[in-house]
């Protein structure tokens, strides 16, 4: 039996129109002979009834907002909107003739540890799975959600029906981990900023793991990484088109480019809303400042040491916890908010010279300035104001020429 996974986004799945080309999809994988698992998102995005937003507005009224939520029970309701739209899938295909079986992601077999709200997949019980297919069943999966060892309901954070869908690939031996969603494949930036971004017809999986860890949220890095461990494609494409997409393989160097520097960026990638945090001292350097934030579960990220100074970033979401803990230690910290973090990514990059020169002299030229820089092989990083991000990308996206094949 050859297996297909197909995941619609929350576009995908939000309105009669978009679920009917999704259908067409699904139809035309099972005249392709494959049987098919398909796993949804909740339909739309903040504000429409049943994204996973508005229901969480529930617990905001006055009389709920008085006593902690419980991570356990909102783990429930926010599992309901990836629920509503299985079922919803499934009746419509029923009515378009089709054999159909929805299931939440606990009756779909998926196990993970209890940390609700960011739950890790432990296994993937197939027998269900596996029943409904033998069937001649399409299996409509609600993603972003499992149950743990007890039974509870459990959700996978950010991303998480990415997860879902290519954990399920990997569990059923697929032969492909199909996402759809709003774009028709990845491009060399988000086409919501950069108008000429290009679409990539193959990447590895290390790349685009590279650029979704960097804020592309074309696709969730922890889904990238199980299909890489289980060696199942991905593709990545369009609900309203049959653009074939983007493939994502172990191997795919495209031979697409020619200059030196066009190989040694695969795209851009941009995360709002990060604050700037610097703490100076005497003897900063070795203090137990790191110690501290990972005490209270803060992960910090862009980290510089110097003797005399530390410098790093955390979401602006906590910098007013991460600023309270350093008070409390005696360290004054100094705070930016509101910056914005952005990454040229590319495998090509390691050693070849001259790529953060192009850099700074691109965004120089654009009159933007940089306020922190960091590197790896395989990234370079730049820390600008929140204002200048999109101005930022675009002077990267120009400057290593990614528009041009
Ligand atoms: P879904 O609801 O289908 O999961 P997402 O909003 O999570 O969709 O992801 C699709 C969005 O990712 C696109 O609308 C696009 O704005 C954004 N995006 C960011 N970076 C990229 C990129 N490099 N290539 C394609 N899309 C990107
Ligand atoms: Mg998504």
């Amino acid at each position: 039996m050859k297996i297909v996974v197909q995941k619609f986004g929350g576009t995908s799945v939000a309105t009669p129109e978009s679920r009917r080309a999704a259908y067409r999809h699904i139809e035309q994988a099972k005249e392709d002979g494959y049987a098919v698992v398909v796993v949804v998102s909740a339909m739309g995005r903040r504000g429409d009834p049943y994204a996973t937003d508005s229901l969480l507005s529930l617990l905001e009224s006055s009389e709920a907002s008085a006593a902690p939520v419980n991570l356990r029970e909102r783990d429930m309701l926010m599992a309901c909107g990836e629920i509503i739209s299985a079922v919803v899938f499934a009746q419509e295909l029923r009515a378009r003739g089709h054999k159909v079986r929805a299931m939440t992601g606990a009756q779909a077999g998926i196990l993970t540890s209890s940390d609700f709200g960011n739950a890790r997949i432990l296994d993937v019980r197939t027998d269900a799975l596996h029943k409904a297919l033998a069937d001649g069943e399409i299996a409509i999966v609600a993603g972003f959600q499992g149950a743990d060892e007890d039974g509870d309901v459990t959700t996978l954070g950010r991303g998480g029906s990415d997860t879902t869908a290519t954990a399920l690939g990997v569990a059923l031996h697929a032969e492909v981990v199909d996402i759809f969603t709003d774009v028709s494949g990845i491009m060399t930036a988000d086409p919501r900023i950069v108008d000429d971004a290009r679409q990539l017809a193959q990447v590895t999986y290390t790349e685009i793991c590279n650029m979704a860890y960097q804020g592309a949220k074309v696709i969730h890095p922890r889904a990238v990484e199980l299909a890489m461990q289980g060696n199942v494609p991905i593709r990545v494409r369009s609900t309203m088109s049959d653009d074939p997409g983007t493939l994502v393989t172990q191997a795919a160097r495209r031979l697409e480019h020619s200059s030196v520097f066009d190989q040694s960026v695969t795209g851009i990638a941009h995360t709002p809303n990060v604050a700037q945090i610097v703490v100076r001292g005497e003897g900063i350097g070795s203090s137990s400042i790191f110690q501290l934030m990972a005490e209270h579960q803060i992960s910090l990220d862009f980290i510089s040491v110097t003797p005399t100074e530390v410098a790093f970033t955390v979401p602006d979401g906590l910098a007013d916890t991460a600023v309270h803990h350093l008070s409390q230690l005696g360290y004054r910290s100094q705070v930016r908010r509101g910056c914005a973090k952005v990454s040229a990514v590319g495998a090509g990059m390691m050693g070849v010279p001259g790529v953060m020169a192009r850099i700074v002299d691109a965004l120089a030229s654009s009159g933007i300035d940089i306020l922190q820089s960091a590197d790896s092989h395989t990234t370079i990083w730049v820390l600008v104001d929140g204002s200048q991000m999109a101005d930022a990308v675009r002077a990267l996206h120009r400057a290593f020429q990614l528009a041009e094949v």
